[in-house]
């Protein structure tokens, strides 16, 4: 709560942009807790925190935790942040019980989660992934044309660790569900096993400007016709792989844009999302063979323009098992289930053994104001994460 009010916003919610004032304002109260707890702290060229908790073992791999305090504009209290301060709780229940570690503990804290400010989502775990390159990364821009360097500079978050190359044994992310399966299952626990792939693509359907009253409709090249040919067969193929499936058509543009112009140009949005990976690939065949036959039918130009992709995400199984392990042992009720929504974990899995905890969030509400937990629920996700850290700093 009293990170919640550094961006408060009037309807109970929280903005704390990437690397705004109020996001310096929380990293700031964030690494003040972090060396209450003993921890040594670091910052990557991204901005990543990195709050260290020393184990007995120094050159050990350490043990992870954490995901990101950056938010929506109007986003929620809990999206990202809980699972970092549930991380910096672990350290300080493990400082108040005086219980050491084999492994080294850390804390992490990733810059500019949420994508809101400087697209896209994920960058900075992205990069000490090696999904992206630092330079890729500090040249991203906001809508102003501010980089994601400049705005690090500014706020004095440059920091000067390499980006990537830390060796973690494990690590773990525990995060709000941001829907809401856990709520209507009356589950504490999500165990997610993975994350479900997506592809974006911009489809630019091409005809004709022409006046609305005086063209005969025979005439027309009307590239609306061309969204109403291929929109509803592609509901069908996702209504076919249900109830995994996912489609989003999150805009539609006309240009120009006006009431009495037959559109020249219709560009639509979609957004197309399966935890199989193989399936996904179906999904994208059946997309294009859709606007093969709509472009054979109708005297319109189809083009699909690949946006982003990623991959579906199978988490590790041992980081699973010490989940499943510590939920069974705590008593919670668990469901082993896919994350909807990418993370920082997503890009994290390709360099150390991952895996993630969900707790539920009020109406599956998340990217909201209303944004709710209940605090059971916080405290069940925080002993399991707690025991799973545990388990993986003392063992081999
Ligand atoms: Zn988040």
């Amino acid at each position: 709560m009293a990170m919640a009010q550094i961006g408060a916003t009037p309807k109970g919610g929280v903005n704390r942009v990437a690397l705004s004032d109020a996001d310096k304002a929380g990293r700031d109260l964030f690494i003040e807790w972090c060396q209450q707890a003993g921890c040594q702290v670091e910052v990557d060229q991204m901005g990543n925190i990195f709050a260290r908790r020393a184990g007995r073992g120094t050159d050990l791999p350490a043990v992870a935790a954490g995901s990101h305090l950056d938010s929506q504009p109007t986003g929620g209290k809990f999206d990202g942040v809980y699972g970092v301060l549930a991380a910096l709780e672990v350290v300080e229940t493990l400082n108040d019980l005086g219980l050491e570690t084999e492994r080294s503990i850390e804390v992490i804290s990733w810059t500019n989660e949420e994508g809101a400010r400087f697209a896209p989502a994920m960058v900075s775990s992205g990069v000490f992934a090696g999904e992206f390159d630092l330079d890729y990364g500090l040249s991203r821009q906001d809508p102003e044309g501010k980089t994601i360097g400049e705005e690090l500079a500014r706020i004095g978050y440059a920091g000067s660790l390499p980006v990537g190359g830390r060796d973690y044994h494990a690590a773990f992310e525990l995060h709000i569900e941001q829907g809401p399966i856990l709520e209507a299952q009356g589950r504490p626990i999500g165990i997610v096993t993975g994350v479900q792939g997506a592809r974006w693509y911009d489809l630019v359907i091409t005809g004709q400007e022409a006046h609305a009253g005086s063209t005969p409709m025979a005439r027309r090249r009307d590239p609306v016709q061309g969204a109403l040919a291929s929109l509803a067969p592609l509901y069908e193929l996702a209504a076919a792989h249900q109830p995994e499936a996912r489609l989003t058509i999150g805009a539609l543009t006309a240009e120009p844009g006006v009431v009495n112009t037959v559109p020249g140009r219709l560009t639509i949005k979609i957004d197309m999302r399966h935890p199989d990976a193989e399936i996904l690939g179906q999904l994208d065949a059946g997309l294009r063979a859709i606007l093969d036959e709509a472009a054979r039918a109708l005297p319109l130009n189809f083009e699909l323009i690949d946006i982003w992709h990623s991959v579906p995400v199978a988490f590790d199984p041992g980081c699973v098992a010490a989940l499943r392990a510590a939920a069974a042992a705590l008593d919670l009720p668990a469901l082993e289930m896919v994350s909807g929504a990418g993370h920082d974990a997503v890009y994290l899995s390709r360099v150390a053994p991952t895996a993630m905890i969900f707790i539920p969030c009020k109406d599956g509400l998340s990217h909201n104001e209303a944004e709710s937990i209940e605090k059971s629920d916080a405290t069940a996700g925080a002993d399991v994460l707690l025991r799973a850290v545990l388990a993986m700093a003392e063992g081999d």
